[in-house]
C-alpha cells in the first residue's frame, strides 16, 4: 500500500510502497478515507528537538483519520466489516491506576499512532477495536477525519462551566476555532477570541465569536464585555507565553484557565500574582477523555448545534504532502486534510 513514511532521522517525509498492516486478534483493519494534518506532523516533518527526542524512524506518520472497516480480528465482536469509523489515536494500557480510575487520557503508558507506532497517512491502518469510534451515517468522512483535534477542543471547553459564561479563547488555530463553535453551542454568553492572524480571526467570527481581536485589543474587549471583571473562563489554545500571561491577566478573580496550548520551552510564571492571589483554577488538557469527550462530541454533532465544516480550508492528495505542510506553516489555513480514498 502507499504510505507517507518518516524514513530517516532528518527533515521531510517520503511516499513509499509498504506492506499492508497485519491485524492482531483484538484489532481491526481500516481503509483510510480522510486524514487530518496537525502541528505534531509538522514537528515530525521538520525533525525538531521534540521529534528527535520522541520518534524512532522508520514509521508511518499521521494520527487523525476516518475510514471504513475492511477486516476484523477473531476476538472483535462490536465492530464489523463495512462500519464507518474514526478512532482515538492514543493507545493506552487499560491496566494502570489511571486507566482503572477512568483517567486513561493521562495513562503513562500511552502510545500514539503516527508518533510511537504506525499511523494513518496510508491506505490502511490497524487499530485496537477498543479505540474505534462509530460515525453516524450523517457524519461525513471529512468530519470523521477531524474528530481528534475537535475532541481536544471539546475536552478543553466542556471540562469548564460554559453555559452563561464569558469566555476568552487565546489562539484561533484549528482547535481554537472548533472551541469557538463549541462554546457558542454550549451557551457561552460572550465569546472573545484572539489571534495575531487576520485570516484566522475571520474564521473565528464565522464560527460565532462575538469579538475576534488582535491580542493587543483583547484586554479592552474583555473589560468592556465583562464590566471590568475579567472573563469567567479562558481557553488557552496558542501555547505562546505572551498569550498564557494574558490568560492569567484577563481571567476574573476566582475564574478558570484551561491550558491546551503547549509552550515550546519552559517559561516564567509569577505564581503569586498570576495564580494564587487571583484564586484561579488551572486545568491541564491532555488529548480527549476516554470516552466521555467522544460521546459529547457525537451528541453535539447530532444536535446540529455545532458545525465544524468551515474550519476545513485546504485538501490535498497524499502525494502533495509538502504542499499540505506548507499550507499549515503559512498560517493562512484552518484545518488541512488529506483525501486518501
Ligand atoms: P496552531 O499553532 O495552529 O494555533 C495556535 C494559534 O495561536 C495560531 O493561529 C497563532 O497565530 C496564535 N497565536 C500566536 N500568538 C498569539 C497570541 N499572543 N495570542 C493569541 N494567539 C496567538 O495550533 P492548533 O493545532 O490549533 O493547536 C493549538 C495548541 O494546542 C498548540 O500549542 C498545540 O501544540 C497544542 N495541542 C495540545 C494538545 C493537548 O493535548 N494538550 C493537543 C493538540 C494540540
Ligand atoms: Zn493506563
Amino acid at each position: 500500500m502507499k504510505a507517507l513514511v518518516k524514513e530517516v532521522a532528518g527533515p521531510g517525509f517520503a511516499m513509499k510502497d509498504v506492506p499492508e498492516p497485519r491485524i492482531r486478534d483484538d484489532e481491526v483493519l481500516i481503509r483510510v478515507r480522510r486524514a487530518g494534518v496537525c502541528g505534531t506532523d509538522v514537528h515530525i516533518y521538520d525533525w525538531d528537538a521534540w521529534a528527535q527526542g520522541r520518534c524512532r524512524p522508520p514509521f508511518v506518520v499521521g494520527h487523525e483519520f476516518a475510514g471504513d472497516v475492511v477486516q476484523v480480528g477473531s476476538l472483535v465482536t462490536d465492530v464489523h466489516e463495512g462500519d464507518r469509523v474514526t478512532a482515538e489515536g492514543h493507545i493506552v494500557d487499560g491496566r494502570c491506576l489511571l486507566c482503572r480510575t477512568g483517567n486513561s487520557h493521562v495513562c503513562p503508558h500511552t502510545k500514539i499512532i503516527g508518533v510511537d507506532r504506525d499511523g494513518c497517512f496510508a491506505e490502511y491502518i490497524a487499530m485496537p477495536a477498543t479505540n474505534v469510534w462509530h460515525l453516524d451515517d450523517a457524519i461525513s468522512f471529512d468530519i470523521g477525519g477531524i474528530h481528534d483535534p475537535m475532541g481536544n477542543a471539546f475536552h478543553t471547553a466542556l471540562t469548564a462551566e460554559i453555559p452563561g459564561a464569558t469566555v476568552l479563547i487565546t489562539g484561533c488555530g484549528p482547535i481554537g476555532l472548533f472551541a469557538v463553535g463549541i462554546c457558542k453551542a454550549a451557551g457561552a454568553s460572550r465569546i472573545i477570541a484572539s489571534d495575531v492572524n487576520e485570516t484566522r480571526l475571520a474564521l473565528a467570527r464565522q464560527m460565532g465569536a462575538h469579538h475576534a481581536v488582535h491580542p493587543q485589543q483583547a484586554s479592552e474587549a474583555v473589560k468592556r464585555e465583562t464590566d471590568g471583571l475579567g472573563v469567567d473562563v479562558v481557553l488557552e489554545m496558542s501555547g505562546v507565553p505572551a498569550a498564557i500571561h494574558q490568560a492569567f491577566e484577563l481571567v476574573r478573580v476566582g475564574g478558570r484557565v484551561q491550558m491546551l496550548g503547549i509552550p515550546a520551552k519552559p517559561m516564567d510564571v509569577n505564581f503569586a500574582t498570576e495564580v494564587i492571589f487571583k484564586g484561579i483554577t488551572i486545568y491541564g488538557v491532555v488529548g480527549r477523555r476516554m470516552y466521555d469527550t467522544w460521546h459529547q462530541m457525537t451528541r453535539f454533532l447530532r444536535s446540529g448545534m455545532f458545525d465544524p465544516a468551515p474550519v476545513i480550508t485546504h485538501r490535498f492528495p497524499l502525494e502533495q504532502f509538502d504542499e499540505a505542510i506548507g499550507a499549515i506553516k503559512s498560517g493562512e489555513a484552518g484545518k488541512v486534510i488529506f483525501e486518501i480514498a
